[in-house]
C-alpha cells in the first residue's frame, strides 16, 4: 500500500465523523466532494420520479470510490450530478471547495470543463479525428496550437499510445481506444475522473488493462477516481463503494 493510501485509510474514519455531525460540518481540506442531502426529482407529466432521496457523503482527494446499485437506483443520475452535467432538486453540492449544487447551466459548464473528466462505456471518440485531435479536444482554453499538441502527445505517452498518436479510433483497438478516452479525460488536469462502466465494453484482459492504468493515474497523478460498475471484480479494486437502492445511501463502507 502507497503511503498515499495508508494517509487515506488512516483518515476516512475521521471524514465520515465530520459528515455525519450534519449541516453545520464544513469540508476538510482534503475534502473533494462533498455532497449533503442531494435529492433529485425527475418531472414527466404530472408523474414525479424521486431518483435520489437525500443522500450525503464525503471523497476526499486522491481515493479511488466505486458507485454501485441495481438498474434505476439512481447510479446515472448521482453520476450526473457529481459530474456537474445536471443539479439537484435539493441538497448542496461542494466540488473542489466550490458550492457547484445552484450554479446557471453556462457556468456549470465551465466548472465542468475545469474540474472532470469523463470515461464513458462506450469510449465517445470523434471517429474522423486522430487520437491527438481527439485528446486536444477538451484544451480549447488552454493556449496555442503548439502547447496543445505537446501537452496531448505527453498525455497519449501517459497511456501508453505513443506510437498511436495519428491513428483514427476505427484503427485502434477498444482498449486503445478507451486509452485515447482516458488520456482525454486527464488533458485538464481535472480534479476528479468520473468513468461509467469503462470496462464494460471491453474483453476481460483489455478491462483489467484499463484498470491498472486507471489506479496507476490515481497512484502517480493523485487523481480522484469514480467509477460507477455492475462489476464486483471492478469494485473490489477500489478503495471504497458507495452502494444505492432505491435513490438512497444502502452502505459505506
Ligand atoms: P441507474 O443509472 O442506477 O440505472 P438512473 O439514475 O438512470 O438509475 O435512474 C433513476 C430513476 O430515475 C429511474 O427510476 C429512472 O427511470 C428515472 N429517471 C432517470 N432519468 C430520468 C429522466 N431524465 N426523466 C425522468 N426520469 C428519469
Ligand atoms: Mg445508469
Amino acid at each position: 500500500m502507497s503511503n498515499l493510501n495508508m494517509q487515506l485509510t488512516n483518515n476516512q474514519t475521521q471524514a465520515q465523523a465530520q459528515v455525519t455531525q450534519g449541516e453545520t460540518v464544513m469540508p476538510l481540506a482534503d475534502s473533494v466532494i462533498l455532497a449533503r442531502d442531494i435529492a433529485k426529482t425527475y418531472h414527466m407529466g404530472t408523474v414525479e420520479v424521486n431518483a435520489l432521496c437525500g443522500v450525503s457523503f464525503e471523497i476526499k482527494r486522491g481515493e479511488v470510490v466505486s458507485i454501485m446499485g441495481p438498474s434505476g437506483s439512481g447510479k446515472s443520475t448521482l453520476m450526473n450530478i457529481l459530474g456537474c452535467l445536471d443539479t439537484p432538486t435539493r441538497g448542496d453540492y461542494i466540488l473542489d471547495g466550490e458550492e457547484v449544487s445552484k450554479l446557471r447551466d453556462d457556468k456549470l459548464a465551465v466548472i465542468r470543463n475545469r474540474k472532470v473528466g469523463f470515461v464513458f462505456q462506450s469510449f465517445n471518440l470523434l471517429s474522423r479525428s486522430s487520437a491527438l485531435a481527439n485528446v486536444e479536444l477538451p484544451m480549447r482554453y488552454s493556449g496555442g496550437g503548439n502547447h496543445r499538441k505537446k501537452r496531448a502527445t505527453e498525455a497519449l505517452q501517459m497511456v501508453g499510445l505513443a506510437d498511436r498518436i495519428n491513428h483514427r479510433p476505427n484503427e485502434m483497438s477498444g482498449g486503445q481506444q478507451q486509452r485515447v478516452a482516458i488520456a482525454r479525460a486527464l488533458i485538464n488536469d481535472p480534479a476528479i475522473l468520473m468513468a461509467d462502466e469503462p470496462t464494460g465494453n471491453l474483453d476481460s484482459r483489455s478491462g483489467k488493462e484499463i484498470m491498472e492504468l486507471i489506479l496507476k493515474l490515481n497512484r502517480e497523478r493523485g487523481t480522484t477516481i469514480i467509477i460507477v460498475t455492475h462489476d464486483a471484480t471492478i469494485s473490489a479494486q477500489t478503495q471504497r463503494v458507495i452502494r444505492l437502492r432505491d435513490g438512497e445511501l444502502e452502505i459505506t463502507q
